[in-house]
C-alpha cells in the first residue's frame, strides 16, 4: 500500500494540529482510506495530531541516538513509541546538514529505533553539488551503507530526497525520480519489505504523475504537507479511492 507521510518540521501548535487532524478526518470520512497515511508533528502536538479513528498514525521527526540517559534534551525511541508513533524518521537531510547527524550516528539511531519497534523512515539524497558532479548514485550507495546493520527482514521505508529539491519548489523529474528508485531497488534488493518514498517540492499539481512514473511508493511531504487539503489531495484522496501504485 502507498504511504504518504507528512513532515511539518518545526510547524504547528497544538490548536493548529488539532484544526489539521478535524479536517483530516472530514476529508478522509470514516472509512479507512486507500492509502497509508502518517503524521509527523513536532513532538509538543504528538497528542494533538493523533486520530482517534486509526485513519492515520504518527510518525516521530527525530529520534535519540542513546536508549536513555544524561542527554538533555532527547527523547529516545521508547519514548516516542510509548507516546504513540509507529514511525521515525532518520537521516532528514536538515538533521544532516544543520546538526551535523553523520552516517555512524545515524546507525546507532536506527539501532535504537528497532529496539523499541518502530519502523524507520530512512532519508537519502544527493545535493545539488553532487548531482552536477554526476555523484547520485554513488552518495546513494554510500548512505544505504549506514542500513548495513539494520534487520533485512524488518519492514523499512527509504526516502529518496534530493537536498536541492525539498523545500525549493523545484522538485525532481518523474524521470529523476524513476531513476532513484531503480537504484535504491538494486542497492536494496536484499531486503524483504522496503517501501521507496520520494521527497522533495510535491504538491498536489506535480503528485499524480511523479508517483505513477517514478514507480515510488509514496511520499514525504513538507510544505504542501501543512494543509489538510493539500495533503490529503497528494494521497489521492480527494478524487476518492487514493494514488495508484505502478509497481508492487
Ligand atoms: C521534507 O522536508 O522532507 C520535504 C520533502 O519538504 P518539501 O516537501 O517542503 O520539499
Amino acid at each position: 500500500m502507498n504511504l504518504f507521510v507528512a513532515n511539518w518540521k518545526m510547524n504547528k501548535t497544538r490548536a493548529e494540529a488539532r484544526a489539521f487532524a478535524e479536517e483530516l478526518a472530514a476529508r478522509i470520512g470514516e472509512k479507512a482510506p486507500a492509502v497509508e497515511l502518517a503524521v509527523a508533528p513536532p513532538l509538543t502536538a504528538l497528542d494533538a495530531a493523533r486520530d482517534s479513528g486509526g485513519r492515520w498514525s504518527l510518525a516521530a521527526q527525530n529520534v535519540a541516538a542513546e536508549p536513555s540517559g544524561a542527554f538533555t534534551g532527547e527523547v529516545s525511541a521508547r519514548m516516542l513509541s510509548d507516546a504513540g508513533c509507529r514511525y521515525a524518521i532518520v537521516g532528514h537531510s536538515e538533521r544532516r546538514r544543520f546538526f551535523g547527524e553523520d552516517g555512524a550516528l545515524l546507525a546507532r539511531k536506527l539501532a535504537r529505533v528497532r529496539e523499541a519497534d518502530l519502523t524507520p523512515i530512512y532519508c537519502l539524497g544527493e545535493t545539488e553539488e553532487e548531482r552536477e558532479r554526476g555523484q547520485t548514485e554513488s552518495v546513494l550507495e554510500r548512505q544505504t551503507q549506514t542500513l548495513a546493520g539494520d534487520p533485512e527482514r524488518a519492514p523499512l521505508v527509504v526516502a529518496y530526497e534530493p537536498v536541492w529539491a525539498i523545500g525549493t519548489g523545484r522538485a525532481a523529474t518523474p524521470d529523476d525520480a524513476a531513476r532513484a528508485r531503480d537504484h535504491l531497488a538494486r542497492l536494496l534488493s536484499g531486503r524483504r519489505g522496503v517501501r521507496l518514498l520520494y521527497g522533495g517540492s510535491v504538491t498536489p499539481g506535480n503528485a499524480r504523475e511523479l508517483l505513477s512514473v517514478s514507480g515510488m511508493n509514496g511520499f514525504l511531504i513538507g510544505g504542501a504537507s501543512l494543509e489538510a487539503a493539500s495533503f490529503a489531495d497528494i494521497a489521492g484522496l480527494a478524487r476518492g479511492g487514493g494514488a495508484r501504485e505502478r509497481r508492487p
